[in-house]
C-alpha cells in the first residue's frame, strides 16, 4: 500500500479517483482512512472509478485511495457450508458480533475461519503426479457432505510430501513440484477471483431433470441438472415460496442461496428461517449442505453487484468437487438495479429504462456459468450447477428489461402469476404462459427411470390444459350446453389436471414432495380417466353427472394421498376405473 490515489468525487457507492496510474480493472482499493472496500469498475487516463461496498457517507474529495494489487476474491475451503455472507463473503454472524447490528465500516473479517482445525484424510500419496483439479484429501465438513480439498486449478507435478490430520486452512497440507522443480505448497484455503469462472475439463449437454418434488415444475415445466431457470412473478405470486421449496426439496447435494431483499425486513425473515428448516431427506439442518449469501436492503448497492459473483463462484467450487449444486437468487432484478444505479452514477450512456446497454451480456454471463461438467483433473468426475433465478418485474410486466434479457438466456421459465395466487392457486405457475426446452434432452431419462408414456401423457395433458382456455371461452360466449360430450370432456379433465394434480401446497408436510414416479402415477390416474371416458361419452344416453359420481373420481382426486411406493395401490385404481366407467355403457 505505498502508493496512493487521491479522491476527487464521491457519489453515493461510486468514488472517483486520480493519482490511479498502473491500477487495474476489478482491482480491490480501500478507500480514504476508513479503509472502506472498493473494487475499480472504470480507468481512464489516472482517474479510477471505484464501487465501494460499504457506506460512504463522511467520505470526501481529497482523502486517500490505497491500491492492494489484488482482485476480488472469495475464500474457498471447509468452512463455507452453514455460512451466511454477504455480497463481498463478509460472514454476517460474526461482523455483527464485532460491530453491533449495524454493520461499521471498513472492518475485516475473513470469509472463513482461520483458527478452526479439519480433520484431513490424504487419498493421495508422495510420488503420485497430480494436475489441477485432482483430489488430495477429504474434510468431513459436516454430516452430510465431505468436502474435497483439491488441487489448485493452475498447479499440476509430483507430490513431494501430503499429509493426514488436524489442520487449519492456512497450514501447508501438500507439496507439489511441478515440470520446473517449483515446488508449490497447498493449503485447504483457495482463493479465486469472483468474476472469473472456474474452468472445467468440458461441458456437457444436460441429460436428466432436477427434481423438486413439485409436480408442475418436474413434470409439466422440467429444468435439468445443470440448466439455467427463470422466475418472473410479481409480488406475493410465491417466488420466495418456491425458491425456498426447490432448495429444500430439489435432489441437488449443494444449495447455494443468494437472497437479494425486497423491502427492509423481508431478507431478515429468509435469514431467520432458512436456518430453521430440515433438510427432508436426512432430518437434519438443511443448512448443512447450503451456503447463504445475504444482502439486506439497508447494504449498499454495490454489495448486491458483487452477490451473485460470490454465490457463483462458491457454487462452482463445490460443483468441482462432483457434487450437484443448486444456486437460487432471489430477486436478480435487485441486482439489476444495483447495476442500474452504478451505471447511472458513472453516467454512461443509458438503455432500456435506464439499464445499462450491458444488462444482456451481464445477465448471459451469470447464467452462462450453469452446466453439467466434466471436472478439471484427471479423474472422471461430473459436477452441476444449476441456476435458477427469480425476476420481479414492477407491476408484473414482463415486457421489461431485466425479464427479458433473462429469458433470452434461460430455457426453463416458470411464470407466476397474480391472478392464481390471488385464486389461491398454489404453486401461482401459469400453465399457459410457462415453457421449458429441456424436455427433448431428458426424455431418455423419463423413459428409462420413469414410464415410456411418461412424456406422451404429459404432452397430451398440456395440451388439454391449453384446449381449456379456449374452450372456456366459448362457454362465457354461449354457455356449456354448446359443447359437444367431448368438449365437456375436456374441460372436465383439465378441471382434474388443475385441482388435482397441479394445486400443492407447499407447506403441508405430505402434499409438499411428489416423487418422480408418483408424479407419473398420478397423472396417469387421471389421464386414464379421459381416455376410459372417451369410449362412453358418445353413448345415447350417457349423462356426465354419472361419470362424476362414480366411486372412482373420489379416489382419483385423492390419489395424491397415497403413498410414494404405492404402485399397485395405482395400478388397482387404474383397472378400477376402466371397469367403473366402462360400466356406465351398458346402464
Ligand atoms: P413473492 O416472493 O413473489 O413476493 P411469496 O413467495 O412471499 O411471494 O408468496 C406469497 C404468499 O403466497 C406466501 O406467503 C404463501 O402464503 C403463498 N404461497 C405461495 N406459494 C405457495 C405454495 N406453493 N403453497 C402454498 N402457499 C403458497
Amino acid at each position: 500500500m505505498e502508493k496512493q490515489g487521491t479522491i476527487i468525487k464521491v457519489s453515493g457507492p461510486l468514488v472517483v479517483a486520480k493519482g490511479m496510474e498502473g491500477a487495474r480493472m476489478y482491482e480491490v482499493v480501500r478507500v480514504s482512512e476508513h479503509k472502506l472496500i472498493g473494487e475499480i469498475i472504470g480507468i481512464e487516463d489516472d482517474k479510477a472509478s471505484i464501487q465501494v461496498y460499504e457506506e460512504t457517507s463522511g467520505v470526501g474529495p481529497g482523502e486517500p485511495v490505497y491500491p492492494t494489487g489484488e482482485t476480488m476474491t472469495v475464500e474457498l475451503g471447509p468452512g463455507l457450508l452453514q455460512s451466511i455472507y454477504d455480497g463481498i463473503q463478509r460472514p454476517l454472524p460474526l461482523i455483527q458480533k464485532k460491530a453491533g447490528a449495524y454493520i461499521t465500516r471498513g472492518i475485516d473479517v475473513p470469509g472463513l475461519d482461520r483458527e478452526k482445525k479439519w480433520d484431513l484424510k490424504a487419498v493421495k500419496s508422495t510420488g503420485e503426479s497430480v494436475v489441477g483439479g485432482d483430489i488430495l484429501g477429504e474434510v468431513e465438513e459436516t454430516s452430510l457432505i465431505t468436502h474435497k480439498i483439491m488441487v489448485p486449478p493452475t498447479v499440476s507435478g509430483t507430490i513431494k510430501e501430503i499429509k493426514s490430520g488436524a489442520f487449519n486452512i492456512e497450514e501447508v497440507i501438500a507439496v507439489i513440484e511441478d515440470k520446473e522443480g517449483k515446488e508449490h505448497k497447498v493449503t485447504m484455503l483457495q482463493k479465486w477471483p469472483i468474476r472469473n469462472p472456474r474452468p472445467v475439463k468440458k461441458k456437457a449437454v444436460p441429460n436428466r431433470p432436477l427434481v423438486s418434488g413439485t409436480r408442475i415444475l418436474d413434470t409439466m415445466f422440467p429444468l435439468a441438472k445443470g440448466g439455467a431457470g427463470c422466475i418472473p412473478g410479481p409480488f406475493g405470486a410465491g417466488k420466495t415460496v418456491t425458491q425456498q421449496t426447490l432448495a429444500k426439496y430439489c435432489d441437488a447435494e449443494i444449495i447455494v442461496y443468494i437472497g437479494c431483499g425486497e423491502r427492509g425486513n423481508e431478507m431478515t425473515d429468509v435469514l431467520m428461517e432458512f436456518p430453521e428448516l430440515e433438510d427432508p431427506n436426512t432430518g437434519e439442518r438443511l443448512m448443512k449442505r447450503t451456503v447463504m449469501v445475504a444482502n439486506t436492503s439497508n447494504m449498499p448497492v454495490a454489495a448486491r453487484e458483487a452477490s451473485i459473483y460470490t454465490g457463483a463462484t462458491i457454487a462452482e467450487y463445490f460443483r468441482d468437487m462432483g457434487y450437484s449444486v443448486a444456486l437460487m437468487a432471489d430477486s436478480t432484478s435487485r441486482w439489476a438495479e444495483a447495476l442500474r444505479e452504478m451505471s447511472g452514477r458513472l453516467e454512461e450512456m443509458p438503455g432500456e429504462e435506464g439499464y445499462p446497454a450491458y444488462l444482456g451480456s451481464r445477465t448471459a454471463q451469470f447464467y452462462e456459468r450453469s452446466g453439467i461438467v466434466k471436472c478439471l483433473g484427471n479423474e472422471d468426475r461430473e459436477g452441476s450447477l444449476t441456476l435458477i433465478g427469480a425476476v420481479s418485474p414492477p407491476g408484473g410486466d414482463l415486457s421489461e428489461p431485466v425479464t427479458q434479457n433473462t429469458l433470452r438466456v434461460t430455457k426453463v421459465f416458470w411464470g407466476l402469476d397474480a391472478k392464481l395466487a390471488y385464486k389461491r392457486h398454489f404453486p401461482a405457475i401459469n400453465w399457459l404462459t410457462s415453457y421449458t426446452l429441456y424436455t427433448d434432452n431428458i426424455k431418455d431419462y423419463w423413459d428409462k427411470e420413469i414410464s415410456p408414456e411418461f412424456s406422451e401423457l404429459r404432452t397430451e395433458a398440456l395440451g388439454i390444459l391449453q384446449e381449456e382456455a379456449k374452450l372456456e371461452e366459448i362457454v362465457r360466449l354461449v354457455g356449456m350446453d354448446a359443447l359437444s360430450p367431448k368438449e365437456r370432456l375436456i374441460l372436465e379433465t383439465a378441471k382434474s389436471l388443475r385441482e388435482d394434480f397441479l394445486f400443492q401446497n407447499a407447506f403441508d408436510k405430505i402434499d409438499a414432495y411428489t416423487p418422480l414416479k408418483k408424479q407419473y402415477w398420478m397423472l396417469k390416474s387421471i389421464m386414464n380417466v379421459n381416455h376410459v371416458a372417451q369410449k362412453v361419452i358418445e353413448g345415447e344416453d350417457f349423462n356426465f353427472e354419472d361419470l362424476l359420481k362414480l366411486p372412482v373420481m373420489e379416489r382419483v382426486t385423492n390419489s395424491k394421498l397415497l403413498g410414494a411406493d404405492a404402485e399397485d395401490d395405482y395400478k388397482k385404481l387404474w383397472e378400477d376405473t376402466e371397469r367403473e366407467i366402462l360400466s356406465l355403457q351398458k346402464a
